[in-house]
Order: structure tokens, then C-alpha cells, then sequence
């Protein structure tokens, strides 16, 4: 790799000091890392010169897309004004202020009440302590567990990881801690089989009433989900799921809990999933499109009932971040809202890009290699299967998607796998001609996958 500042080599010193986090650091210091250097709308270039487009907005995450002004000077402002304070001993800020009003303007009614966290994870690591909290204090003291999916991401903290469902976070670290169950995933490519999607997303939904009643619905505090699964795969969960869970926590006083970090701000074409989706959740975690992770925050919104409860009844909750609600943070996120609704990105992407992306990925379905294509606004999957019939994998699950991702990456774009299924989240901004480039590079990069696999 060209050195790109001064006689740095980065790669060597990346090496030598840096673990990488989801990484085998061994493995990567065999191959050599990647060095990102710059970006540009939904553009970004490494050390080397080449240029990708990011199908995948980051993590998620940068839904105005790159190089924005307005969030580089609302942060340089914010630090001329104050850098940092924090919002213990009765003491709060403008930003943190500002903040919770606008993220309350654009939330379903009745969530009202915001509790600022620093990202995802300790978002959820929040509610964790917020949803036991409220029920002690309603006197139901045995109503301690949580009810999550297999599958689920909802972060690396000990809860977070504890609640999501990936078996392969669980087995370093002796998790999941005590009080969380998971259930199955509404994974209709897998598990529908004949199903229709209705009754698949009734089905789906009794998983959780079965174990409800189970473990008794005295003993069951709350249901946390993603309301489309992210990092599980983008499996999206058919229209009647959500509701049928809501229907099932309201009938056994069970909260619900929606993971909105990934599709809170914009991504599904609402503001937030649980509107696609029609339901109405107690709590909300948030982050990543908050700021479009031009820097980190994230935060609990919580229904009113809950938090007039939390707030009147709670005393001291002893719980909280040296960063919470941080006032940089918190500007460069109001700067970011203020993008996305003076701009009406969310729209674009419910009306325009969207259903444009829907009619792109189709184009794919003929393809040997894909058995499935799927989308709600801009995140969509593409399975990859070795028989479009019987959805029957390639070889070991895992290593064609792995392979993908490279192939991918050789045409100059950015995906993710997971498993055997490639992963798509582009920034909210992309362009029509900018979706036409990242299927067009897709279908190279499943060519090429097929050519090496023999297909
Ligand atoms: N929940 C979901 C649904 C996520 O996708 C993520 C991050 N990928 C998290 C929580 C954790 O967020 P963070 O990495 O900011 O802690």
C-alpha cells in the first residue's frame, strides 16, 4: 500500500498495536487490513486509491451519507461552546435538550420521555435495568424475564450480547446471563416453508405466546426485538408479525421492547421501524442513524405511562453514562435530524428509493445463485443458495457469502455477509443512478462467485 502520510506504514502499525473488534486479529495480520481514508456521499476511498461504494452506510449507520458540512460545523460549534458537561447533579445542557424534543417530535405518540445513552448497546443494557426497575416498582417483583430471538443483535455489553441470540457471541463469556430466553426468528426463507405469509407471521408470533405461558406470565417482564433483524441477516418478519406480538404482550402485561438502532431514522421509510410495522412499543433503544455515526450517541425513548411510573414512584435510578446525552454528539444529531427531515430523505426512501431498490434487486432473482431477494426501504438481503428449489446451501454455510463479499469488493463495493446471505444498507441519499452502480456491481460480484464455486 502506498504510504499516505509522511512514511507511516499504517498497515504495519495496525498490526503491531491494534484488536480489531468481530476480528480474528491473527488471521488479519496475515492478509493485511484495509485502510479507509476518505468519503464522500455514498463513496469511500482506501489508502490505495480505490474507490468503494458503501452498500452498507458504515454499520448501518451514516443514513446523510458522507462529507456533510452541516454536522462537521454544528460539532466545531458545539466544542467552541462547550465540549463537554454532563447531565448528572442536576445539571443539564442545550443540545441534550433540543435533542430529546426533536427525537420526541418524530416518535409514535406516547413516547415522550428520552434516556441518553452513548450507543446500541448500552441503549439496551438501559432498558434491561429500566424494564426490572418498573416492575419492582408495580410490585410485581418475580416478573424479571426477558423473552429475545435467536439470531438477534442487539450489542457487545454483557446484557446486550446476553439478549441478542447469536450463538457465537454466547459461547465466549459464559452467556446469556440469567432471566433471558429466546425464542425462533420469523425467518420465512427458512422456516415458512408452504406457508402463506400470513399465517407464517401468526405462527411466528405464537413462538412467543408458547413461551409466555411456558414460563408463566408472572415471571415475564418484556419481549425485545429488532423489528427487522439487522445483523441476523435482514430477515424481515411478514406484516401481521408485529402486531400479533403486540396483541400477545398487551393480553399477558408483557412491555415491548423495539431494537429501532438500525431501523430507527430512516431506513425503513419511517422514522422508525415499529411504524411500518404498525405497532406500538414501551421502550425504544436508538442510535447509529441518530447521528448517521458521524460520532456516537444513542438512547432510550420510553412510553409515558412507563416513565410517568419510573419518574413519580423510581426515586433515584442509579444508572448512567459519562457521555450520555453528550452535548457534541448531541448537536451533530440535531444537525442530522434537521438533514433528514428539511431534506425528506425518509420519504424519499418510503415513495422513491425504496420501491426503486425493490425493482433493481428483482432483476437479480434470475440469477443462479440467488434464491431469494427482499427489501423494505433501503435494507435488503439477496440468499444465496446452490439450488433455487430447495434452497439448499453451497457447501459449508458461510464460505460462498464470505466469498461474495471479496468478489464484491473486487467490483468496487461494499456488502456485507452474513452466512450465506449478502446484506445491503446503503446510505438514505443514495441516487437512482448510484442503486443502478450497486446492483449492476452486485451482479458482477455474484458472476464471479459462481465462476469460482464451478456454477
Ligand atoms: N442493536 C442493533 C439492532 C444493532 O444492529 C446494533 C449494532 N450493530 C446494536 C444494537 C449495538 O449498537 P452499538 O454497536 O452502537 O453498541
Amino acid at each position: 500500500m502506498k504510504k499516505t502520510s509522511g512514511d507511516i506504514d499504517w498497515r504495519h502499525l495496525d498490526a503491531s498495536h491494534h484488536l480489531h473488534p468481530f476480528t480474528d486479529n491473527k488471521a488479519l495480520r496475515l492478509t493485511g487490513v484495509r485502510v479507509i481514508e476518505k468519503a464522500e456521499g455514498v463513496y469511500l476511498w482506501d489508502g490505495d486509491g480505490n474507490r468503494y461504494l458503501d452498500g452498507f452506510a458504515g454499520l448501518w449507520c451514516v443514513n446523510v451519507g458522507y462529507g456533510r458540512k452541516e454536522l462537521i460545523e454544528a460539532a466545531a460549534a458545539q466544542m467552541q461552546q462547550l465540549p463537554y458537561y454532563n447531565l448528572f447533579f442536576k445539571t443539564t445542557t442545550m443540545p441534550a435538550i433540543e435533542l430529546a424534543q426533536a427525537i420526541c417530535e418524530l416518535t409514535p405518540p406516547g413516547l415522550n420521555q428520552v434516556f441518553f445513552t452513548g450507543s446500541g448497546s448500552e441503549a439496551n443494557d438501559t432498558v434491561f435495568r429500566m424494564v426490572r426497575r418498573y416492575w419492582d416498582l408495580r410490585g410485581q417483583k418475580k416478573k424479571k424475564v426477558f423473552i429475545a430471538r435467536k439470531n438477534a443483535y442487539h450489542g457487545s455489553t454483557v446484557a446486550g450480547a446476553s439478549l441478542g441470540g447469536m450463538r457465537y457471541m454466547h459461547e465466549q463469556g459464559d452467556l446469556p446471563i440469567p432471566g433471558i430466553e429466546h425464542i425462533e426468528q420469523p425467518y420465512a426463507f427458512e422456516l415458512a416453508g408452504d406457508l402463506s405469509s400470513e399465517a407464517f407471521g401468526r405462527l411466528a408470533a405464537g413462538w412467543l405466546e408458547q413461551k409466555i405461558l411456558e414460563l408463566g406470565p408472572e415471571h415475564v417482564a418484556a419481549f425485545i426485538g429488532e423489528p427487522i433483524q439487522g445483523a441476523g441477516g435482514v430477515i424481515i418478519p411478514p406484516l401481521n408479525y408485529w402486531s400479533e406480538v403486540e396483541k400477545i404482550c398487551r393480553k399477558y402485561d408483557v412491555l415491548i421492547c423495539a431494537d429501532e438502532v438500525i431501523c430507527g431514522f430512516g431506513r425503513l421509510g419511517h422514522w422508525f421501524g415499529c411504524q411500518h410495522f404498525g405497532f406500538t412499543p414501551d421502550f425504544m433503544s436508538i442510535a447509529k442513524g441518530l447521528s448517521s455515526g458521524y460520532l456516537p450517541i444513542g438512547g432510550v425513548v420510553v412510553r409515558d405511562e412507563v416513565a410517568e411510573l419510573l419518574v413519580e414512584q423510581g426515586g433515584e435510578f442509579n444508572h448512567g453514562f459519562t457521555y450520555s446525552g453528550h452535548p457534541v454528539c448531541a448537536a451533530v444529531a440535531l444537525a442530522n435530524l434537521r438533514i433528514l427531515r428539511e431534506e425528506r430523505i425518509v420519504e424519499t426512501v418510503r415513495k422513491q428509493s425504496g420501491p426503486y431498490l425493490s425493482r433493481k434487486l428483482a432483476e437479480l432473482v434470475d440469477h443462479p445463485l440467488v434464491g431469494e431477494v427482499r427489501n423494505i426501504g433501503l435494507i435488503g438481503a439477496i440468499e444465496l443458495v446452490a439450488d433455487k428449489h430447495t434452497r439448499k446451501r453451497c457447501g459449508k454455510l458461510g464460505d460462498t457469502g464470505s466469498l461474495c463479499r471479496d468478489m464484491a469488493l473486487r467490483e468496487g463495493l461494499i456488502l456485507r455477509a452474513t452466512g450465506d446471505t449478502m446484506l445491503l444498507s446503503p446510505p438514505l441519499i443514495i441516487s437512482g443512478a448510484e442503486i443502478d452502480e450497486l446492483v449492476a456491481k452486485t451482479r458482477l460480484a455474484l458472476d464471479a462467485t459462481a465462476a469460482q464455486l464451478g456454477l
